[in-house]
């Protein structure tokens, strides 16, 4: 039944991430070899009558369940990290990470980020003695100056970010942060490992919803950490507590939750690669639409971001683009509630596309610009989703006249 390192030996050749991801690198269930692993529903395990944990676990909160540990080396290996850790939620893992820094550290965080982690910063950082500094990332020297006023625990980043898909310059953030001794965080849940490579551009940690495109289908809420390659004292003893903290506070994921994750990962790989290039047509048909004022997406050579994003981004520039809806604000709600195809849901990353008016979705304190409309492609026809956009935007201009 245990679907563990000791009793199972992985592939020994070192074949390509979405080779990894098609077979979840090739674990079985050691007992009967059934392909897909088996779902192990024990919160306690037993022990031997030498009082040994056969397969190392003792306790679910613990150890989490045997499906942990191939979905755990699937993701690190993927993004070329040394180790990794499920987390219940996005959330829960990000949180984490703020959580296991000393009182009185001080963090740099993008201005504009995931919503519900800027939320968290602000409600609960300070009560725990964090010290938050909020910076537009797109401007390096106001990282720079922000990261190098004071001695900084940690520099965080998102990229692109969610929902205005500003472009972060990864690889210079990961040296402004080391410079000043600082750790560098990457939330890589919008490109993918299909996408970007956060370690190779100097990251010390990258999080996930797994949520998102990992899962891929809108039925798992979860979470990952990712530690970087390679020895590093500091970066270690962060690990080391990030590892304790799931053990004694509980974020974990669910047999049946870590099954269905692992089972959405193995797609990955052509879904980002459909699911980009149809974000990319979308892109393309609107960009200077009539009824459109501005599209938000990195693979626009217009882009803000484009340039950086073609440099630390490869395959395509991922699902989520943002559509700014010209006219009066109010427009760009009714277009959403116009929508026929695109549903009108929050979240972002399934096969099915997704559309939100983020501003009414955050509410107050909401940073999102009131005319923007959010979209997750997922993997329906490019030209059905054109259409449905199109008799959307047309009856929300009209309704005015
Ligand atoms: C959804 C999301 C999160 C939070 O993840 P949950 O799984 O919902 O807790 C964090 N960052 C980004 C970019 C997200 O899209």
């Amino acid at each position: 039944m245990s679907n563990n390192r000791d009793t199972y030996t992985p592939w020994t050749r070192d074949y390509r991430p979405e080779t990894r991801a098609a077979q979840g690198d090739g674990w079985r269930c050691p007992t009967t070899g059934a392909v897909p692993p088996p779902i192990g529903l024990g919160a306690t395990f037993a022990r031997d009558d030498q009082y040994r944990t056969p397969a190392g676990h003792a306790y679910l909160r613990d150890q989490g369940t045997p499906g942990y540990e191939q979905a755990e080396d699937v993701v690190a290996g993927l993004e070329g990290g040394s180790e990794a850790l499920v987390f219940s939620s996005g959330m829960a893992a990000a949180t984490a990470v703020f959580q296991v820094l000393p009182a009185g550290s001080r963090v740099v965080v993008p201005q504009t980020m995931y919503f519900g982690l800027t939320k968290w910063l602000l409600e609960f950082g300070p009560q725990r003695g964090l010290e938050v500094v909020r910076v537009p990332m797109d401007d390096l020297d106001a990282v720079a100056a922000a990261v190098a006023a004071a001695p900084t625990a940690l520099l965080w980043a998102e990229s692109p970010a969610n929902p205005t898909w500003l472009v972060t310059d990864l690889a210079a953030c990961a040296e402004i942060a080391h410079r000043a001794g600082a750790l560098f965080g990457v939330d890589n849940t919008v490109p993918t490992p299909v996408h970007a490579r956060p370690f190779e551009l100097g990251a010390d940690l990258i999080m996930h919803s797994g949520t998102k495109y990992l899962n891929g289908h809108t039925d798992v809420v979860a979470g990952f950490l990712v530690a970087a390659p390679g020895p590093d004292e500091h970066r270690a003893a962060l690990w080391e507590r990030l590892r304790l903290h799931r053990r004694l506070t509980g974020p974990i994921l669910g047999p049946w939750e870590t099954y269905l994750l692992m089972r959405g990962i193995r797609t990955l790989y052509p879904r980002m690669r459909q699911i980009s290039a149809t974000a990319m047509q979308l892109a393309e048909h609107f960009d200077g639409h009539p009824l459109v004022s501005r599209v938000a997406y990195p693979g626009l050579p217009g882009d803000l971001g484009h340039e950086v994003a073609a440099r630390q981004m490869t395959g395509g520039f991922s699902g989520m683009l943002s559509l700014h809806v010209a006219g009066e604000w109010q427009r760009s709600l009714r277009a959403a509630q116009y929508c026929e195809l695109f549903i009108r849901a929050t979240s972002l990353g399934g096969v099915e596309s997704l559309i939100e008016h983020r501003y009414t979705f955050e509410g107050p304190g909401s940073t999102s610009p009131m005319d923007m409309l959010r979209l997750s492609i997922g993997l329906e026809s490019p030209t059905d989703l054109v259409a449905d956009l199109e008799q959307a935007l047309e009856r929300a201009a009209k309704d005015e006249l």
